[in-house]
């Protein structure tokens, strides 16, 4: 009898399982040979970065350089912090990314410039070392935060320069938001998410990285509307809109609320038209001359560049918006000691999970609204 049961009840098809059949149905062709060694990656254990926290009173930095991790933004290609800024690159025409969108003018090779503020810590290739829990200082205040150190990719792409004013639209449980409050230039800072559970969580990272005058009203606003429906327009120098999708490497690995289980498939087939009404929105609150972050940690073509695609093409002939391709080429050659970046994607970049370097995967395409 008990058998029976337990015959009856138990899942045939766990949602892990059907993630990775469907990985290796759609990965197999989009990635071709890559993808035996991003699936084994993905298998195995994440690695994490600290992203260090400014406000923190204890020698945080020296305590994590002890244990043998090192900063992988002072770890660049021969480059120092102060140097961060690049020259502008001499891109031939066939060597510059095509972009299939044809109401764009091409990438834009300008120089990028990246805040020297925010840093993360990680292990050396090869090293799984774990970090252990951030403790609190004097005030209360946590010296790190752990998270995928490719997570910080987006942030730095984004640029935020001394007083922008930025948006992050899908902004629980607030990874990035803390990445971008370390850079410490931002004016105003408004952090949305359509879960109210997610913003609540979202609030307490806040209250246990951020002392509470930078938390006030004239500096931060915390909302928990869709995104989809954002009405503010033309409004936000920089806007990151890194929206929920199928979460590869968590599909993989968690059962439970997993995007892939029987219940949830018909969210999952909407999840690219639910990111394309997210990036547009992100698109349309952004200023003109504002520039955009387009993130996710799937490997989907069809929930990256697809999505970034039809939404530059509906931006222009629905909304009159004409958008310009950021070349992100310039910050993937900085840290490509640390993190392995997918070769030749037409549209944005994207980290791929590595064995000896196990973070991502982090999809990132930037957008510059021209009008
Ligand atoms: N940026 C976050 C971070 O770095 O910690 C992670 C964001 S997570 C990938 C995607 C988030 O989008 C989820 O917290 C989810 O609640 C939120 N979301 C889903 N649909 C949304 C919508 N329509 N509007 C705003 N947020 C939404």
């Amino acid at each position: 009898r008990v058998k029976e049961k337990w015959a009856t009840t138990r899942t045939k098809h766990p949602a892990t399982s059907l993630a990775l059949q469907y990985f290796d149905a759609t990965y197999g062709v989009q990635l071709g040979q890559l993808w035996p060694s991003v699936r084994a990656a993905l298998l195995s254990e994440r690695k994490y970065g600290a992203l260090l926290n400014n406000c923190s009173n204890d020698d945080v930095l020296a305590n994590l350089h002890a244990q043998g991790s090192k900063d992988f933004l002072s770890d660049t290609e021969g480059r120092s912090p102060p140097c961060l800024e690049q020259e502008p690159e001499v891109v031939s025409e066939e060597e510059s990314s095509d972009v299939s969108v044809s109401d764009l003018d091409g990438q834009q090779r300008s120089p990028l410039q990246l805040s020297t503020n925010i840093k993360c810590l990680v292990f050396p290739r090869g090293d799984i070392t774990r970090f252990k829990p951030a403790r609190p200082d004097i005030c209360g205040l946590l010296g790190y935060y752990l998270m995928d150190a490719a997570s910080v990719l987006p942030c730095l792409a984004l640029d935020v320069q001394e007083g922008h004013s930025v948006l992050d639209l899908c902004a629980a449980p607030g990874g990035k938001t803390l990445a971008l409050l370390q850079t410490q230039f931002i004016g105003f800072l408004c952090v949305n998410d359509t879960s109210v559970s997610r913003t609540l969580r979202l609030r307490k990272v806040l209250q246990s990285y951020v002392p509470k005058p930078l938390l006030s009203d004239q500096k931060l606003c915390i909302t928990s509307f869709d995104g989809t429906k954002w009405e503010e327009r033309n409004t936000f120098n920089r806007v990151i809109v890194d929206v929920p999708c199928t979460t590869d490497r968590h599909s993989l690995m968690e059962d439970d609320n997993n995007i892939f289980s029987k219940s949830r498939t018909g969210e999952r087939q909407k999840l690219p038209q639910l990111q394309l009404e997210l990036l547009l929105a992100g698109i349309i609150a952004a200023c003109p001359g504002g520039e955009i972050i387009y993130s996710t940690c799937t490997l989907s073509q069809i929930q990256n560049q697809s999505v970034v695609e039809q939404a530059v093409h509906t931006a222009q002939e629905v909304h009159g918006i004409h958008l310009q391709v950021v070349d992100l080429r310039p910050l993937t050659r900085m840290f490509r000691k640390t993190f392995h970046f997918a070769p030749d994607l037409h549209l944005g970049e994207m980290v791929i999970p590595h064995l000896a370097a196990n973070f991502g995967p982090i999809y990132m395409c930037k957008l510059r609204r021209l009008t």
